[in-house]
């Protein structure tokens, strides 16, 4: 089994692949509200051209694709583009990440073709404030969805809520409740500065410490801290004592953990971005569109992998990024 090793000695087996730009949210910290994705149908990568793509990430060493966007589910086809993926020898790990509202409709089917896991945006439970945040979206379609995940045995199932002062922060306890008693798991993640949405919402930014005092604040003492593997990614885990349930905080922003990164992201056109916090991508749509071989174009994704930055910059290149939304980068 071939490895994918960038040149800090990191193993990349972890690509997030977003199938769309578009989203039916347009949550404000997100996407510009006036920002409506550029993208003709021959832009984005086909059926073909993503299970080519993937077989040969697979070949390469990767073993686990995360299906993004935009929202994924809007994409015609998913359900295809699921079962696509999930049968390419070696992809033995398929997560979703949805903001569920199409969920009700395609969890069994999901669940059939490969999809393991999900991971669900849900940043209130409060009708109209859900609303609000999301320019539109419907809380009960969404708890319907989470529903329908259970339902359908999909496992684990986590809510990813962005905290955000002023905005969501006095219901990180309903949040964690609601969690609690839908025996699935919920992280809390830091605004990020990405697209000028993101920089926006930096003002509402909460840092990890300030995140985990309100967790505490709720919790009390019921919290175990779960020892995190290097897979896990940017988020440390504690076990909700006397639940089935564990709450995590996703603080890219406030820690590096950029050493034990193992992922790249594919966007729905076919640029390969290698950092979320840096500009660098190749495309590889023209590629896997032209006569070049396999193995020419898996040179050209180890080369890639090679310029794969130390560290993301956040904090100090914000204007690198600016220009990129969240939504197209592939959340
Ligand atoms: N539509 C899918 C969803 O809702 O999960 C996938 C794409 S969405 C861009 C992926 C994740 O990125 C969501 O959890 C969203 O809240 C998060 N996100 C978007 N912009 C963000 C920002 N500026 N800071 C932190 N998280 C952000």
């Amino acid at each position: 089994m071939s490895k994918l090793i960038d040149k800090f000695g990191r193993e990349i087996n972890y690509l997030r692949l977003s199938i769309t730009e578009h989203c039916n949210y347009r949550c404000f910290y997100c996407r510009d509200d006036k920002h409506t994705p550029n993208c003709k149908r021959e832009d984005i990568l086909s059926y073909e051209n993503i299970q080519r793509i993937v077989r040969l990430f697979a070949e390469l060493g990767i073993t686990k694709v995360r299906l993004t966007g935009g929202e994924p589910l809007i994409r015609r086809g998913i359900v295809k583009i699921a079962r696509l993926i999930s049968s390419v020898p070696g992809i033995t790990d398929v997560p979703l990440s949805t903001n569920a509202q199409l969920l009700g409709k395609f969890a069994q089917k999901l669940k059939e073709n490969g999809v393991n896991r999900v991971n669900i945006s849900m940043d209130s439970i409060n009708v109209e404030k859900f609303k609000e945040i999301t320019r539109g979206g419907n809380i009960a379609e969404v708890i319907e969805g989470i529903d329908a995940a259970i339902a359908a045995g999909m496992y684990p199932i986590k809510i990813n809520a962005v905290a955000m002062r002023g905005i969501n922060d006095d219901e990180i306890g309903d949040l964690i409740d609601f969690a609690i008693e839908k025996n699935i798991d919920i992280r809390f993640i830091e605004t990020m500065p990405i697209g000028s949405a993101g920089i926006e919402a930096a003002s509402q930014y909460m840092s990890e410490q300030d995140i985990l005092a309100k967790i505490n604040q709720h919790l009390k003492n019921r919290l175990t801290p779960l020892i995190s593997s290097k897979t896990d990614g940017p988020a440390s885990n504690f076990k909700i004592d006397g639940t089935k349930s564990t709450v995590g905080i996703i603080s890219a922003v406030s820690n590096h953990f950029c050493d034990a990164c193992n992922r790249v992201r594919l966007t729905a056109k076919g640029d390969l971005i290698l950092c979320l916090g840096q500009e660098d991508s190749i495309s590889l749509k023209d590629a896997v569109r032209s006569d070049l071989s396999d193995n020419k174009i898996k040179q050209m994704i180890v080369d890639a992998i090679n310029k794969k930055p130390e560290k993301h910059e956040f904090n100090s290149a914000i204007d690198n990024i600016s220009n990129r939304q969240m939504a197209e980068t592939g959340g």
